[in-house]
């Protein structure tokens, strides 16, 4: 069996950048275990899918962190929720618990007073315990938390994406509170103190008007790069949207330990297995996912088109952008994450590429930082953009692309939606090719004139 520090490595490496001089791994670890947080749901929350899948998504992406979860719940049937399985909502969440980090598991309790921080899911007004606590809500496209209002909790109004968001919101805080204990128990100084305080309230929106009604909707195909954390967290979104369609994951690897801090579909029964089957596993009736296990690159690029219309790339490497940007899907979709940042972008045909947006291949291929909640919202954002671009086409030029920071998102800056410039010297959209896709001059309809011309 890995040992936790060994599944929390990318996680610790993340958090040391936190600090203004070194840590022990050991000590960062044992701060995350002894910071546990309380969620409290009630049968209204637990009742409806979204409900379910807001509580699920924040103990997953906090028990990836490292720190343990107690649950104050009513029993409840469990919806569809992988990679939960089992009848009863608090018991598959106890089993997942005990196959993902050593030292975090989930606890089914009755009281939330052993632990420092409650989030609390119910739908009506409740009387809290002492810790502090958030008051957490998601509606649709949307996700809010607040330490002082009760807030309104249309749980069977929302949707899976807001749900989604909730849980960003909920496990940023959870982090930040495990940091400040290591401020706590080893005397070291956080490098910014800010980026360390608890958010007062925080939420975010996609726009959900783009979306509408996101169930029983077509995505047609899509093949995606990349079965990592990107990849996984933008499928577990999907597989709860009820979206139709059939996604092909292009990816060589297999998982291994280190994942654990972030794959949201990968339990350690799961470590050794290739990373395409593993997703294969989830295909859904509604949802059909097919594992190629290749590595996509010049010289395979023959061998495993033709490509779907929709493209997604979830991969660090730059040099895998470029490359699926070269066979010109008619929709590319990108997410990235750099330490605490997520970009996410899309690329419809004839806009500004993803080589514009990203035209530097910096080098890098060591061991790279990472932490739950930042690779999830950079999934969900992807399985917001898929979804959105087939209910309402490609999005407007000034939110192309998205740079969000969910480490602090009660702050007007954490996120950004921006434009992607077109570099004039681009070699996919550069001058001499985005002629090829200026819109044709109005013509008159010819079937109108001749119908003219024949009085
Ligand atoms: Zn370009």
């Amino acid at each position: 069996m890995p040992t936790r520090l060994e599944c929390l490595d990318r996680t610790l490496l993340l958090a040391k950048t936190l600090f203004s001089s070194d840590v022990e791994s050991a000590a960062i670890s044992a701060a995350l275990s002894a910071s546990p947080v309380a969620l409290y749901a009630d049968s209204e929350t637990l009742a409806c899918s979204p409900g379910q899948t807001g509580i699920v998504t924040t103990a997953q992406l906090i028990l990836a962190m490292g720190i343990p979860v107690h649950l104050v719940a009513p029993k409840a049937f469990l919806s569809i929720q992988p990679p939960l399985v089992g009848d009863e909502f608090g018991e598959a969440l106890v089993t997942y618990g005990a196959n993902l980090i050593p030292g975090a598991s989930l606890t089914l309790t009755d009281t939330a007073e052993e632990t420092d921080l409650v989030f609390d899911f119910r739908s009506s007004p409740s009387v809290r315990s002492q810790q502090p606590g958030w008051d957490v809500s998601g509606s649709q496209c949307a996700g809010a938390i607040s330490q002082s209002q009760a807030l309104s909790k249309p749980w069977g109004d929302s949707d899976h994406i807001g749900a989604g968001v909730a849980a960003v919101l909920c496990a940023a805080e959870a982090f930040k509170h495990g940091m400040r204990r290591v401020v706590k128990d080893t005397g070291v100084r956080p490098s910014v103190e800010e980026l360390l305080m608890p958010a007062h309230s925080a939420s975010f929106a996609f726009d959900s008007a783009r979306v509408g009604s996101i169930d029983g909707r077509c995505i047609g195909d899509i093949d995606i790069v990349s079965g990592g954390a990107i990849t996984m967290s933008m499928v577990h979104a999907l597989l709860r949207s009820d979206a139709i369609g059939h996604i092909r994951v292009i990816e060589p690897d297999r998982a291994d330990s280190s994942n654990l801090n972030r794959y949201p579909l990968l339990t350690r029964a799961d470590i050794g297995q290739l990373k395409a089957a593993l997703l294969s596993r989830y295909s859904a009736q509604h949802l059909e996912i097919v594992g190629q296990p290749s590595r996509l690159e010049p010289k395979s690029i023959r061998r495993l088109g033709p490509f779907a219309p929709t493209m997604v790339v979830g991969a660090d490497d730059i040099r895998s952008r470029w490359l699926v940007q070269g066979v010109q899907p008619a929709r590319l979709f990108v997410g990235a994450t750099a330490d605490f940042m997520t970009l996410t972008s899309e690329h419809p045909v004839g806009s500004p590429c993803a080589r514009c947006l990203h035209p530097v291949d910096d080098g890098v291929r060591g061991v790279i930082a990472t932490v739950s909640f930042v690779s999830y919202l950079a999934g969900l954002a992807l399985a917001w953009r898929v979804l959105s671009t087939v209910g309402q086409g490609p999005c407007s030029e000034d939110r192309q692309a998205l740079v969000a920071w969910p480490l602090r998102m009660d702050l007007e800056t954490s996120h950004a939606w921006q434009c992607v410039t077109r570099d004039s010297a681009c070699e996919y959209c550069g001058a001499h090719v985005a002629r090829r896709f200026r819109p044709p001059r109005p013509q008159p309809n010819r079937r109108s004139v001749r119908r003219v011309s024949m009085k």
